[in-house]
This record gives C-alpha cells, structure tokens and sequence, in this order.
C-alpha cells in the first residue's frame, strides 16, 4: 500500500452561529466549494454548547437548498427537521439524518422541542454533498439513519472504534445510499494509537480533527482543523496524540464545474439564476 500524500492542513476561521441554535466552525475554509474536496462541498461542525432550558427550540428557520445533499451527525442533544417534500424526523446521539435537495426544497432545522425544554449540551456536524450534474433534479430524498443501524468496527488492538455512516471498511457497509461513491466514517481513537486506513486511489480524501490531535507523517494536527489528502495512495496512516473524534470522508471526484451561490450548487451561473428565481416563485414548495 502507498500512502495518500497531504496537500494541505487547512486552518479553519472562528466559529458562527447558524441561526440561534448552532455554534459551527466551517472545517474547509477556502477549500470549501472546490474540486480537491469533490464530491464534499463543506462541513461545519458545531463543538459541544450547553444550552439553558427554553420554550423556545433554537435553530434556523425555513431556508432554500438545491443540488446536493446535506448530511446532519448528531453527538449531542436532539435536532429537528422539518421540509416542503413533507419528510420530518427527529434525530439524537449518534444518529444520522441524510437529505437529498435534488431539485429544490425548503426545510427548517431546530433543537428538539423535549431536548430544549430540558436545556444541555448539543453538538453536531453537517456536511454538505455535491450531486453529479445528471442527478441535481433528483426528488427530494430524506434517510433517517438511525445509530443501531449503523455498522460499528473494533479497531485493532484497542484503538477505537469506526463507524460506517457510508461506504464500505472491510466488511462492513454503510446504511445510507448515495448517488456516487462515497465513504462516511465516524471515527473514535483513543490516545497513543496508530490505525491504517485504506481508501481508493484516484478517490478524493479529508479527514476533519473534530475534538483532540494526530499527527501523521510527523505532522501535529490539532482540533478544528481538517487534512486534505491527494487522490494518488491507497491508503492514510494516522496517530491519535490525545483521544480523537475524526470523520473520515472519502469519494469519487465528480470534477465537474461548480457554480455555488449560498443554499444552491449547481454547474453554471445561469442554472443557479433559475434556482433563486424558481425559489422567489415558490416552485421549491413552501413549510
Ligand atoms: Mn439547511
């Protein structure tokens, strides 16, 4: 096996809110929306917050999306969504939530009214897929992945644990479909260990440092920062240097022109004018 190179350590801005009720960090940066992370557009990850008790679930409210998919991991607390296709699920610790805008919907997303009620901590992470031009008019699509459907691997010798949300380690095969090659790995290590991971040459792969440190090939990578590897090598090397929460996104490159404009990613300009005018007519459905 040869290992993937590192293009780059990407050094993430403060963290934001979305809404009132996510405190999120965007892992990409500037790598955001580019091809050496296709088919990822982005990830944000909101570090554990401990809300008080409200009435009032914090959260954003009815907001457009368009040709790709968003994928919501939970760690703590409960979220909420809602969408114009008329899907709604509750999702909590552990559990995934992985949404196809296709065409175009309007969803909201919240804290759950019982979590917030109680008030505590909530973090979680959204990523953001990219669809391959054929598919970005797919039907809305909405898969409530569920933790005790998701595939738990014991690393070797006590080093943790993986998670396969998608794709395929070893054996086991991730639950959730997606409409191109895709591995989503949940990744726990515990301090001290060394693990190998094995991943498709000529695939794109990151791996966001969610909570704790690596290094890898002598590199110190500390939280909120994300590697960004090349498509040569098969596979990636890392050592935990405290315990970490990764995730592990691989995938085939899409490479294929990305026109973004906030909640819509599309291939041109005048594809993504058709998607603010088709979302001010209300063709994207309403909440
Ligand atoms: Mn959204």
């Amino acid at each position: 096996m040869s290992s993937k190179p590192i293009l780059t350590i990407i050094e993430t801005p403060s963290p934001h809110w979305v809404g009132d009720g996510f405190l999120v960090r965007p892992l990409f940066a500037e790598y955001a929306f580019r091809n050496e992370i296709s088919p990822f557009l982005m990830l944000d990850y909101a570090a554990p917050v401990e809300f008080p008790p409200s009435d009032t679930p914090p959260g954003v409210g009815g907001h457009p999306h368009k040709g790709f998919e968003t994928v919501t991991i939970v760690y703590n607390g409960e979220v909420e969504h809602r969408d114009s296709a008329g899907n709604s699920g509750k999702i909590g610790p552990g559990d995934v939530q992985w949404m196809t805008a296709g065409s175009g919907l309007l969803h909201e997303e919240f804290h759950s009214r019982e979590a917030s009620k109680r008030g505590g901590v909530v973090s979680m992470a959204q990523l953001w897929v990219n669809l391959p031009k054929r598919d970005k008019n797919a039907p809305p699509r909405y898969q409530t992945i569920l933790d005790g459907t998701i595939p738990r691997v014991a690393l070797p010798e006590g080093a943790g644990e993986l998670r396969v949300i998608a794709g395929r380690y070893g054996d086991a095969q991730g639950p959730a479909s997606t409409f191109t090659p895709v591995d989503v790995w949940d990744i726990r290590l515990t301090k001290g260990a060394t693990i190998t991971l094995p991943l498709p040459e000529g695939h794109n792969a990151i791996l966001p440092v969610l909570e704790g440190a690596l290094r890898i090939d002598g590199k110190d990578i500390g939280p909120s920062k994300a590697v960004l590897f090349g498509r040569k090598g098969d596979c990636v090397t890392i050592t935990a240097t405290a315990d970490a929460q990764l995730l592990l996104l691989g995938g085939e490159p899409l490479d294929e022109p990305i026109a973004h404009y906030g909640p819509f990613v599309m291939n041109t300009q005048d594809e993504i004018r058709q998607a603010i005018d088709d979302f001010r007519r209300g063709k994207m459905g309403v909440l």
